[in-house]
This record gives C-alpha cells, structure tokens and sequence, in this order.
C-alpha cells in the first residue's frame, strides 16, 4: 500500500539520505498518534533491508526475505501494547552486535518507544552510544518529550506532519469509499485511527454513538437504557466518546459554529450542564481514564456513578 501523501515528503527525505550514504545510525519518526509514523517506518524499513537500491527493489533476496517476514537481520520490538521491557532490549543487543547473516545491513524497528521505562531507555541508551556496524535503530514515538534527551540527541529526528482535514478526509474515502468515517471527525481526526475503528469494526459504536447519547439525556428511563449496555469491554469506548462529546462541546461553546456536525447535540449539551460542567465532567472522565489498569475498580460502575451524578 502506498503512503498517504501527507508523509511523502519525510519519506522521500530518508530514501535520499540512503542513497547517498548520509543516513544516521540511528532514526527518531515522531508524529501525533495516529498520523501514522508506523506506517512511514514500516516502509522505509523494508527499504533499508534492500542493498540494492535506494528504495525497495522486491526482487533481491532481502527483499524476498522480507516479504516472508523471515529475514534473519531484521528486529521488531511494538511497545503498542505492553511497555517494552529492559530484557528485550538486552536479548536483541547480543544478537544486533553477531555479524549479520544475509547483507550488510541489520535493521531493528522499534515502535512506541514512549512506552519504555527508565531501565529499558538505559540499555537502549547503551547501543546508541555504541552502535554495532551496520545497523540501523529506526525508533517511532508519539511523545518526543516523555524519551531520554540523550536518546533524542543521538537519532536523527523526523517529524511527521498532522494533515489537514480535508487531506484525511479524501485518504479515507479512497480507503474507505463506502464508510463516511470523516462523520467520526467529532471522536478524532487521526488517519489511521479512523482506519484502524473501520478495520476492527469499531466504527459502528461510534456511528450510533451521538444519537445514543441524545435518547439517554431525555429522560431517567432513557439514561438508564444508555447506561445499560455499558460493560467490561466497552467501557473504554464509552469513556472515549463521552470525553470526545464534552471536547466538542466546549469547542461550540466558544465558536457557536452551527454549521459543525451534531450542533444540536452540543447546543443542548451546554444549556443542561453549563461550561463548567462539561469541563470538570471531561477532567474527571479522565482521571477514571487514567486509574483503569492501575487499580482494580469496577470500571462500569465507576463511569455510571460519574455519568449519573453529572445527569442529575
Ligand atoms: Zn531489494
């Protein structure tokens, strides 16, 4: 799949760089989440595999190797999920510095880097400072400010730009032509965020999720229905979208802009709670957020309790 055009730029930058020998040991893409620095590194790793040419040549043996998802040189640590831990970095440090087996050329693609405790950073820290020959660390991160400066300091930084609007809404509807998933631009605006609720089948929630709450602001009874369906699975997704809604609320507060998608919705959104409301409703929202995996609180119960004091 070809990237988006919003990431061509910083891509066509680091191919050059290979080309003439001018690419750093090590490389930092950094990016909002969901704009899609994976993506750009994913690619740009599979071309630094290839010593054939600059950009991936698909016939070489790296290329096919990488294809395969087999080739023996090349490394992926995903801190997407779990934090990713000082051990791993150890285990790949003895295999990146042993002589690679197929080219010149070792990649390790780490991903999520924010996500890596003090211990981890250390060990990284550790290899950067003497990088193996031949290898290249190409690191992805949301926040450039939660990893250590002297890791920063010794990447080669890519920022990966936010696209505007309209050139996430057209990339959608090339991907997505019978979604309109730019009606979820309330929730978030991030590309492969939207891409990744439509690949999970995720995006109906969300879809229905305006009206859901409109019914539930009715009545007693009709919050109580709302309520209902909230569960252990989806809870987060509930959290998310109430939190989205009171966002753009406060944001209608401020523009009046009744043109905005789901106006009437924020319109009575700000003459039932207020302002004030609606922004200690989002902070508290998200210091339920924040304590979920943390503690052992009954997640469901907690975001009914919250909903139903604010409702009432
Ligand atoms: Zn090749």
């Amino acid at each position: 799949m070809s990237l988006p055009a919003w990431l061509q730029k910083e891509y066509q930058q680091l191919l050059s760089l290979k080309e003439s020998r001018a690419l750093s040991h090590a490389i930092l893409i950094i990016g909002p989440e969901g704009v899609g620095q994976e993506v750009l590194s994913s690619q740009f790793a599979i071309d630094l595999m290839c010593e054939r040419s600059s950009n991936a040549c698909g016939v070489c043996h790296s290329c096919e190797l990488m294809k395969a998802n087999t080739h023996p040189d090349f490394y992926v640590i995903d801190g997407r999920i779990e934090s990713i831990k000082v051990d791993q970095i150890r285990t790949l440090s003895k295999k990146v510095s042993q002589k690679s087996q197929v080219g010149k050329t070792k990649v390790l693609h780490m991903m999520h880097v924010q996500n890596m405790n003090a211990n981890a950073s250390n060990a990284l820290l550790k290899i950067l400072e003497e990088p193996p020959s031949g290898t290249f660390f190409l690191l992805t991160a949301f926040q450039a400010a939660s990893l250590l400066p002297t890791i920063r300091s010794r990447c080669l930084l890519v920022n990966v730009p936010t696209p505007n609007q309209l050139e996430v809404r057209e990339w959608l509807e090339l991907r997505y032509p019978e979604k309109r998933l730019d009606t979820l631009f309330w929730l978030t605006q991030q590309a492969y965020e939207l891409a990744e609720l439509a690949d999970s089948g995720k995006d109906r929630f969300y879809f229905d999720f305006p009206d859901a709450f409109q019914s539930g602001m009715q009545s007693q009874s009709e919050l109580a229905i709302f309520l209902n369906a909230v569960d252990n699975k989806n809870v987060l997704n509930y959290l998310k979208a109430v939190q989205a809604l009171c966002h753009q609320a406060l944001i209608f507060s401020v523009s009046n802009d009744r043109s905005a998608m789901h106006a009437s919705l924020y319109e009575k959104m700000i003459s039932r709670f207020g302002v004030h409301k609606l922004l200690s409703s989002y902070e508290s929202l998200q210091a339920l957020k924040d304590s979920l995996g943390r503690t052992n609180l009954n997640a469901p119960m907690q975001f009914k309790s919250q909903i139903n004091k604010w409702f009432n």
